[in-house]
C-alpha cells in the first residue's frame, strides 16, 4: 500500500492549494512496518514545518509590500536570506529589502527590511527553551545528540551553550538588587497576616568544582553553594551559586521563599554546615527563622574520625587507643542531646591523650590534628546546635540528606566528577541558575 500525505491550504479568497508533503509505503505488516519510522515522522515534520512557514512567510511579506500608512506598493530594493532555527528545522527565508515609502520619509533612498525586523530571535523560543533544559541537565553533547536524533534539527555545541546562557543571563536580568536584609513590615503587620501553613525547612550545602582560568591547568577550585527549600505544604525549590561570582546570593533565596508563598509570620528552619558565608545568606530573611547545624555533617565528621582512629589501631595495635572509639560514641551522644559544653571537654581529652602518643606513635598526629578541627567546629557553631534529640521525637527537621543529595545532582557529577571538565566561575553560575529552574530531579 502507498499513502500519500497532502496538506490543504485554504485562503479566504484564492481556491484551495495542494501540496503533497511525504508518502509512506508499506507491503507485509511486522513489528518494524508498524505505523511511523522515526525517520519517516521527522521527514513528515520537516515537510510540514517547511509548507506551513512558506505559506506563513508569503502571507506576511505580501501584506508587508503595502504602505500601513498610504496604502501604496512599497517598492523592492533587493532581498536577502535569513536563518532561523525551529524545532523542526533549520529554515532559511527569503527576506525582501524594501524602499521605506515617499508618504514616511524624505530621503528616497531609505530600505528596511520588514521580515527580518518581524522575527529578530534567529532561534524560536519552543527551541531556545528546550535546548537550555536539556543543556542544563545533561553535558553539551548529549544533548546535540539527543535533539538531533529525535527532532528533524540541526544542533551544535556552541548554540546550545549559549542558548543555556542566554536564557540564564535572562534569569539573572529578572533578579532585582541585593540588598542586606529582606524581612518586611514590623510586629503589627505580621501579626495581621492570615495563620500560616507548616514550617519551612531550607537546607544549604557546598561544594567545589574544577577551575579552568584559560591554559593554566592547575587553575585550582571554586566554591558553589546549592540548597533547597522545602515548605511543608508546597513543592520543593532549589537555587545554586558560585559563591565568589554571585553579587545578590541573598536576593537569590528571598525571591525564591517569595515565590514559595513564605509569609513573615511563618516558622522557617536553616540547616547548614556552619560555613560564615552560608550563614550570612540565612540572616535577615524572615524575624522567625532558627539557624542550625545540620546533624548529617555533625554525624559525617564524626564517622570519619571514627574511620580514621579504626586505620590506626590496624596498623599499630593498641588496647587503649582503640578504647577512644567509644568516646567518640558518646560526643556524638553528647552533640545529639544539644549539650555542647560536654561534647566539647570530651573532645579536648580525646585530643590530649592522641597528643600524648605522638613520640611513640607518629602516625596518631594525623587523627590528633583531625579531633582538633573538629574541636574547633563544634565550638564555632555551638550556639547552633540544638536539642537534636527533642527536635527528632516532636518531628522537627534536624539535618539535610536531601542537600547532599541536591549537591550531588547539581555538581558533582557533572562538574566534580568528571575531573577533565573544568569549569569558569560564570559558566557554572549560569549553568546552576537554570538547572535550578529546570527542577527535575
Ligand atoms: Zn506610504
Amino acid at each position: 500500500m502507498k499513502l500519500t500525505l497532502q496538506v490543504v491550504m485554504q485562503q479566504d479568497d484564492k481556491p484551495p492549494q495542494v501540496q503533497e508533503i511525504a508518502c509512506l509505503e508499506r507491503d507485509m505488516l511486522s513489528p518494524e512496518t508498524l505505523g511511523l519510522s522515526l525517520q519517516e515522522a521527522k521527514t513528515v515534520l520537516a515537510q510540514l514545518q517547511e509548507t506551513l512557514v512558506r505559506e506563513q512567510v508569503a502571507t506576511a511579506v505580501s501584506a508587508q509590500q503595502t504602505c500601513p500608512h498610504c496604502g501604496a506598493t512599497q517598492r523592492r530594493k533587493g532581498q536577502h536570506q535569513i536563518v532561523v532555527r525551529s524545532l523542526f528545522g533549520k529554515l532559511t527565508l527569503d527576506s525582501p529589502r524594501l524602499y521605506t515609502c515617499a508618504c514616511q520619509s524624505e530621503a528616497p533612498q531609505r530600505s528596511h527590511s520588514p521580515l527580518a525586523e518581524l522575527l529578530p530571535e534567529r532561534t524560536t523560543p519552543e527551541l531556545q527553551y528546550l535546548q537550555a533544559k536539556w543543556a542544563a541537565l545533561l553535558p553539551y553533547g548529549v544533548t546535540v545528540d539527543v535533539l538531533q536524533e529525535v527532532l528533524p534539527l540541526e544542533a551544535n555545541h556552541t548554540t546550545v551553550y549559549r542558548q543555556l546562557h542566554q536564557v540564564a543571563e535572562r534569569l539573572e536580568g529578572e533578579l532585582g538588587d541585593e540588598q542586606p536584609f529582606f524581612v518586611e513590615g514590623c510586629q503589627r503587620d505580621w501579626n495581621t497576616l492570615p495563620r500560616p501553613d507548616g514550617p519551612f525547612t531550607v537546607g544549604i550545602d557546598g561544594g567545589y568544582v574544577h577551575a579552568r582560568d584559560g591554559d593554566n591547568r592547575k587553575a585550582g577550585w571554586f566554591e558553589v553553594i546549592v540548597g533547597k527549600s522545602i515548605p511543608t505544604d508546597s513543592e520543593d525549590k532549589s537555587f545554586g551559586f558560585v559563591t565568589d561570582y554571585d553579587t545578590k546570593p541573598k536576593r537569590r533565596l528571598a525571591e525564591l521563599l517569595k515565590a514559595q508563598g513564605l509569609q513573615m509570620n511563618q516558622a522557617i528552619t536553616f540547616l547548614s554546615d556552619g560555613g560564615d558565608n552560608v550563614r550570612d545568606l540565612q540572616f535577615y530573611l524572615s524575624p522567625i527563622a532558627e539557624h542550625l547545624l545540620d546533624w548529617f555533617h555533625v554525624t559525617m565528621r564524626i564517622t570519619v574520625l571514627r574511620q580514621q582512629l579504626k586505620e590506626l589501631v590496624a596498623r599499630a595495635p593498641n588496647e587503649d587507643l582503640s578504647k577512644l572509639d567509644a568516646r567518640f560514641e558518646s560526643i556524638k551522644w553528647y552533640v545529639w542531646h544539644g549539650n555542647a559544653f560536654r561534647a566539647l571537654q570530651e573532645i579536648q581529652g580525646v585530643q590530649w591523650e592522641l597528643e600524648g602518643y605522638e613520640e611513640e606513635l607518629p602516625a596518631s598526629s594525623k587523627l590528633a590534628k583531625s579531633v582538633r578541627e573538629f574541636y574547633g567546629y563544634i565550638e564555632a557553631n555551638e550556639r547552633f546546635i540544638p536539642n537534636y534529640g527533642e527536635r527528632y521525637r516532636y518531628g522537627e527537621a534536624i539535618a539535610t540528606g536531601f542537600v547532599e543529595s541536591t549537591v550531588n545532582q547539581v555538581i558533582s557529577k557533572r562538574m566534580v566528577k568528571k575531573q577533565q571538565m573544568r569549569w569558569t566561575k560564570k559558566g557554572a553560575h549560569l549553568l546552576l541558575q537554570v538547572r535550578t529552574h529546570v527542577e527535575v530531579w
